[in-house]
């Protein structure tokens, strides 16, 4: 069985000789004790080279920054290729927008009956109460949207959503996402499961949030006692590296673990990030022993500004080949894209 264990820790697994560049001359990182909003404060921490702060700046503009203490404390110091930095640290090319790169590349829009709603199947819908999220992932699909300061719903745009969901009986699951539901405070989110809760015709109850391993400091115990619900209730969990998996966030997970939350996973296939064998090993394998079900492995969405993340379907094919019959069976999960202009998720099939 191939040894796993450093991923367990925070500290980062030693790379290949070759990969980095020499960091002797470099000085300790300042701790990080806020999230960290903006160009000069990713330089300030280290995070940033100086000479690309100008460029970045310019890039925030349009794309939220916004790296937690939790999610500075796994990054190996300064090293942009570093598989945590690379999600979360805006690099100069963000700016070139590749022709098949769109804008809304899962199609949300045409599929919008209310505002905040998104409904693309028959029996379930997405429910977007905010647009905030406390990490912003480079590659996000959605990232024209996402920001620290939009999508919050007014009290009567959420009422006109609730009324939608009240009176479409067709819907059994409703999806709260975003933005990352769980930024809501306990109060609110409170408020608004026991909203859902009450809708007869929903059977079931879906998070998907990245706090569980980008702030796990959030999920407390008021956190958790506000997802308490008599429907059936599933948290996925957005995690893209085995080493997202740190300690706190094993504490977090538990907690969810203990008040009954069935923990699901998804991941999206990045370059430079989990595309290997052994890192996609390690992923799974990482899930699985914090109690978080591997569900799906996403095909990057083209949002405008993310080519260096690619990996082409054939790759994605043989890296998910690669696991099978390798790691359990419980550790496969889908391997899924969207299909261009909103027809939902399909399997990834071999093109050829
Ligand atoms: C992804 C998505 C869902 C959930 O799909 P599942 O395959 O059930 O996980 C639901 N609605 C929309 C609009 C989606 O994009
Ligand atoms: S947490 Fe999700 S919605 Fe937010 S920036 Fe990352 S990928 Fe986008």
């Amino acid at each position: 069985m191939p040894d796993d264990a450093p991923f367990r820790h925070a500290l980062p697994p030693a790379l290949p000789a070759g990969t980095r560049p020499a960091l002797a001359a470099e000085p300790p990182r300042p701790e990080v004790t806020r999230s960290l909003r903006s160009a000069a404060d990713l330089v300030a921490a280290g995070l940033l080279e100086p000479a690309k702060q100008d460029a970045v700046a310019a890039l925030a503009e349009r794309y939220a920054i916004s790296v937690t203490p939790a999610v500075a404390a796994l990054m190996d110091s300064g090293d942009p290729a570093d598989p945590i930095a690379r999600q979360y640290i805006p690099d100069p090319a963000e700016a070139v927008t590749l022709p098949d790169e769109t804008e809304d590349p899962t199609a949300d829009a045409p599929f919008t009956p209310v505002k905040g709603i998104v409904r693309r199947y028959p029996d379930r819908a997405l429910l977007k109460p905010l647009l905030a999220c406390p990490v912003y992932c480079r590659f996000c699909f959605r990232r024209e949207a996402v920001g620290p300061d939009g999508g919050l719903l007014t009290e009567a745009e959420l009422e006109a959503a609730i009324a939608w969901l009240e009176a479409t009986p067709e819907i059994r699951e409703v999806i709260l996402t975003g933005g990352d539901p769980l930024m809501l405070s306990p109060r609110r989110l409170g408020w608004l499961m026991g909203r859902l809760s009450a809708i007869p015709h929903l059977e079931i109850l879906r998070v998907h949030s990245r706090v569980p391993v980008a702030d796990p400091g959030r999920v407390t115990e008021a956190l958790v006692a506000a997802l308490e619900t008599e429907k059936a209730f599933y948290l996925c969990v957005h995690a893209n590296h085995a080493r997202e998996f740190s300690d706190k966030s094993a504490e977090a997970l538990r907690r969810l673990n203990r008040a009954g939350v069935v923990l699901l996973g998804q991941s999206v296939l990045l370059r430079g990030v989990n595309d290997s064998p052994e890192a996609l090993e390690a992923l799974f394998r990482a899930m699985l022993r914090h109690r978080v079900k591997p569900y799906y492995l996403h095909q990057l969405d083209k949002a405008p500004g993310t080519a260096r993340f690619r990996v082409d379907a054939a790759e994605g094919l043989r890296l998910v080949a690669g696991l099978r019959g390798k790691v359990s069976g419980l550790a496969q999960p889908d391997y899924v894209v969207e299909t261009p202009g909103g027809g939902g998720k399909v399997l990834v099939r071999d093109q050829a």
